[in-house]
């Protein structure tokens, strides 16, 4: 979001020098904290209506009134107190947008970025807003309101990419985004710092100060990196439960040196727990796990130990024994008392449900005490649209001051993308199309596009564009350039006629002048240059143009008596076809038949490309004249055949004669025939005789997916291991047809019977009956969404616009399906009828077991079940931006089936949500208790304390 001067637009960095220039005079004389503050923190007070300081922590707080023109600011009515901070909220429109904060950083240095949000009001329907927020392009958190009252705070520690981030709330399921404030804080140095830095931010999830003396958390000035630590007496659901009985909490008002990496406020560690009984132990939820972790302790001895008294204690793990042969002896490891030893875990898997316990060593004579803890997710950084792309745009936005889309900020392509743009699904994205016709643009068309060389559009008509056209010699994969009805002149640059991909160019009510580049008119291209009076075509080029137009006659010409040719030979073709008699459906498909009614080739101009067509009689033998039905879809009846060459075959026999149902016919035979992969059900061939489509497919032995999870024999051979390879074969298929395929395809219809199995039991996809292109009417909206009830994807329902993530909501059906073993829609579930919500309740609660198939429960792992209903939910989110790609699915699959075989041993190199669960634990343990390195080779380790 760009902050508005009087100059025109500026940062939210130029608007601090400004700030901080005015009140100079007044800081250095009275305040001096400020200035390191105003220098290393930016508190701003969204929807705030003037700049103060906070009485109580000597923050200055900016009002967002002059950073941002969007949203509006509300009156909060339960105010929480009188933080003034919280006495407004900036509330932003429902809708496809995003709305974004730039906050200036400096290129790799560490920070907290926080946003805070307090609802205040209490809605009278009873809903709250439901939002999700960005940190550039990567998923930070999605907000939930559950109580109006309770401030949600969101913190996030990164290393800063470049030299500004941004913050962007957008994606609203239910009620508006809206922010109370928004927080930058730098670190030291140090501070933070993670291997995995490059690739992931720390998302904060808990930090909690123990034996704290009230409910009241501690931050800035105690903490003077303003960190928020938790008081272990607040309460919140499902948090710090199951306390050890004997738990005590002590203090001291000693001096605690702290000066260790992380330096935790002094105040914190003057405060602890005491397991008077030999143990201290708690249970957590942890918001959006299971996932990687980092994971630090804080302990300082704050007992004046007797000569004769020890604290001696081990933490007690579930899944790793071999955890509680280390000892945690807080005056060794720290060198005294009143001092911090803060161990680490740099990368270990939490599941939701997190249990910890620390146990007394029977030589000990104290139990176990602890100070703090703090537990941060690793979330992966999503790629910003690359640089030479935001460049470009941001030039095109300095050129019509005041429009509404110049206001679009954030990331242009993630999470939702801007409105005039279209991007790649590449990593990082690229820019493939602008549209900025008519969109008050004035000035020369900036130089900044030459380096955006993923641009395959550009319209930039009826604007007030002038000078000359740039060099865009890199624009290599341009296709389309609209620049008609400007007041552009100068010459026509001879590169145009050799940009490689160019198909269309219009320049039509400009002031060109000169001669058109015999380039431009030799090559195929639709070139409109009217309205251009002083724009010329050579001598040499107009012979050259007669000669093109001679010979697009003759060529037409003899393209006419070919075609004439074919349609009598098609016709000779049709009387020598004779329908023998078969069964029911095949008469009555004759008896509708009619050969000088004109094939399907004709309605459906793809039918050059099948590549084998199979004559009805060779179809009769194999199917024993569609003696065995296997089945029947709203395509029609399927049969089973054996070929001469003993290939089995599904044959598909296309019931519905009407046009709507041959250009079906058409369309799948048109897609099946060129898309060829591992998991699509390969085409053999068709036959269109007389009028009537059959497929003729490879025979799938083991029938539909469907049916194996809700038949209770089949669903045996289904274990979870061939569950998960089904998925990730299913995924493959799809992922396939979104980016294998140009254009890719979109299949409309996933679902488990659209899922076949073959001998093996490897799945393959089918049924493209109901497939587009995803290119092909996307800016139109169809009148009917096609798919199947339980699947169809409630976004495209609305809006009846299509997209891949269409099919990836579906995909996230089929998921839940094979996770639970229960059929999409079902009274059982409820009020709502339907799987998603029942799973995504019994998710949020972290019950994975109740979710499963009873057949499963047991007998797998409950990590690489988390991983994929993880990833099963994700697909099902309400907003396509926030569902994953195909790619990320099967990567998740693969992952889930990692985990379930044990091979998952790459504790280096995390994956996000991935749960390398054993082998992390090791890496995190090593760590955490300063461990020499254990020996694994032979799986078994013996550490030992130092
Ligand atoms: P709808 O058309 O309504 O989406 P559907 O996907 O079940 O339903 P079809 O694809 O026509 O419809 O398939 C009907 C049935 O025929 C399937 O459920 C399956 O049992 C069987 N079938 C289809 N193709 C094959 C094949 N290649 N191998 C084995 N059986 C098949």
């Amino acid at each position: 979001m760009l902050l508005h001067g009087e100059d025109g637009p500026l940062r939210l960095i130029d608007f601090i020098s400004q700030y901080c220039q005015t009140v100079f005079f007044w800081v250095l004389l009275f305040i001096p904290f400020v200035v390191c503050q105003v220098a290393e923190f930016i508190s701003i007070d969204c929807g705030g209506i003037s700049n103060y300081t906070d009485q109580n922590t000597g923050l200055a707080w900016i009002s967002d009134a002059g950073i941002t023109t969007q949203g509006k600011a509300i009156e909060v009515e339960n105010r929480n107190g009188d933080l003034q901070q919280y006495q407004r909220r900036r509330e932003f429109p429902a809708d496809d947008k995003k709305y974004c904060y730039n906050l200036p950083t400096e290129e790799r240095r560490r920070y907290i970025v926080r946003a805070t949000f307090l609802y205040g009001s209490t809605d009278n329907l009873g809903t709250y807003p439901k939002f999700e927020l960005y940190l550039d392009a990567t998923k930070w958190a999605t907000v939930t309101v559950v109580d109006g009252s309770t401030i949600y705070v969101k913190e996030m520690i990164i290393r800063a990419p470049s030299d500004a981030i941004d913050v962007c709330l957008c994606c609203a399921t239910t009620g508006a985004p809206f922010i109370s404030t928004l927080e930058l804080r730098q670190l030291n140095l140090s501070m933070y710092a993670t291997d995995f830095e490059d690739t992931f931010y720390l998302k904060v999830t808990a930090r909690v100060n123990f034996g704290a003396p009230t409910d009241d958390s501690i931050r800035y000035p105690d903490d003077p990196y303003d960190r928020i630590w938790e008081s272990d007496l607040f309460k919140r659901q499902n948090y710090l439960v199951g306390v050890a009985s004997g738990t005590e909490r002590i203090s001291t008002s000693k001096d605690i040196d702290v000066n260790t990496r992380e330096y935790p406020p002094v105040k914190v560690m003057q405060t602890a727990v005491v397991g008077t009984k030999g143990r201290l132990s708690y249970r957590l939820n942890l918001e959006d796990f299971p996932a990687n972790a980092r994971a630090y302790a804080y302990f300082a001895e704050i007992e004046n130990l007797r000569s004769n008294e020890t604290r001696k204690f081990k933490m007690e793990s579930p899944y790793v024994p071999d955890y509680s042969n280390a000892v945690v002896n807080i005056v060794e490891n720290a060198n005294g008392s009143y001092k911090l030893y803060e161990p680490s875990y740099m990368n270990v898997t939490f599941d939701f449900v997190l249990s910890f316990s620390f146990v007394k060593t029977p030589d000990s004579s104290k139990g176990p005490l602890l100070n703090a803890i703090e537990i941060s997710k690793y979330v992966p950084i999503a790629s910003k649209t690359s640089i030479q792309d935001v460049n470009g745009l941001k030039a095109l936005q300095a050129m019509s001051p005041g429009s509404l889309w110049v206001e679009d900020a954030g990331d242009p392509c993630n999470p939702a993308h801007w409105e005039w743009v279209i991007c790649s699904g590449t990593s990082p994205p690229r820019i493939t199309k602008i549209s900025l016709s008519g969109k008050n643009l004035t000035g020369i068309i900036p130089s900044e596009l030459q380096n955006m060389d993923g641009l395959t559009e550009l319209w930039l008509d009826g604007n007030s564009l002038t000078g000359t056209i740039p060099d865009f010699t890199n624009l290599i994969n341009l296709q389309i350039l609209h620049l008609e009805n400007n007041r552009l002149s100068g010459s026509l640059p001879p590169y145009l006629g050799n940009l490689p991909s160019l198909q269309q160019l219009y320049i039509q009510n400009n002031y060109f002048s000169g001669e058109i580049p015999p380039a431009l008119l030799s090559r195929k291209l639709i070139f409109n240059f009217e309205g251009n009076p002083k724009l010329t075509q050579g001598t040499q080029q107009r012979a050259h143009l007669k000669l093109i137009v001679w010979s697009s006659v003759a060529a037409l010409a003899v393209l006419i008596v070919m075609i004439f040719g074919c349609l009598l030979l098609l016709r000779n073709f049709r009387r020598k076809i004779s329908l023998p008699k078969s069964n029911v459906e095949v008469v009555s498909l004759r008896a509708n038949s009619n050969p000088s009614t004109g094939s399907l080739g004709r309605e459906g101009h793809f039918m050059d490309e099948v590549t084998c067509h199979i004559k009805l009689s060779e179809i009769e033998t194999a199917t024993t004249n569609f003696a065995k039905n296997i089945g029947e879809g709203s395509f029609g009846p399927v049969y089973y055949g054996k070929m001469r060459d003993g290939k089995e075959v599904a044959v598909k026999i296309m019931a519905d004669t009407s046009r709507q149902g041959k250009k079906q016919f058409a369309t799948e035979v048109a897609l099946l025939s060129r898309i060829h992969h591992r998991n699509l059900v390969p085409l053999i061939g068709n036959c269109e005789e007389a009028n009537h489509g059959i497929l003729v497919y490879e025979y799938m032995h083991n029938g539909t997916l469907r049916d194996h999870i809700h038949d209770p024999i089949k669903k045996k051979k289904l274990d979870w291991l061939t569950r998960i390879r089904i998925a990730e074969d299913a995924a493959k298929g799809l992922e396939y047809l979104h980016t294998g395929c140009s254009p890719g395809i979109i299949h409309r219809d996933v679902k488990t019977s659209n899922i076949l199995l073959d001998v093996n039991m490897r799945a393959k996809v089918s049924d493209f009956g109901l497939s587009r292109k995803a290119d092909e009417d996307l800016s139109n909206i169809s009148s009917v969404a096609r798919g199947t009830a339980g699947y169809l994807d409630p976004e495209y329902f609305a809006s009846q616009h299509l997209s891949e993530k269409t099919d990836v909501y579906s995909f996230g059906i089929v998921l839940l399906e094979l996770i639970s073993g229960r059929k999409p829609v079902s009274e059982d579930y409820g009020a709502e009828w339907n799987i998603v919500h029942w799973a995504r309740s019994l998710i949020r609660k972290g019950d994975i077991v109740s979710m499963m198939d009873p057949l499963l429960v047991g007998s797998v792992k409950l990590e690489s079940v988390w991983r994929v209903a993880e990833i099963a939910i994700q697909c099902v989110e309400l907003h396509g931006a926030s569902r994953p790609k195909m790619q990320e699915i099967v990567l998740a699959m693969q992952d889930a089936m990692k985990i379930e075989k044990g091979t998952d041993q790459d504790s280096q190199n995390i994956s996000p949500g991935s749960t390398k669960a054993q082998s992390s634990r090791i890496t995190l343990l090593t760590s955490f208790l300063e461990i020499e390195s254990p020996d694994v080779s032979n799986h078994s380790i013996a550490p030992s304390a130092r």
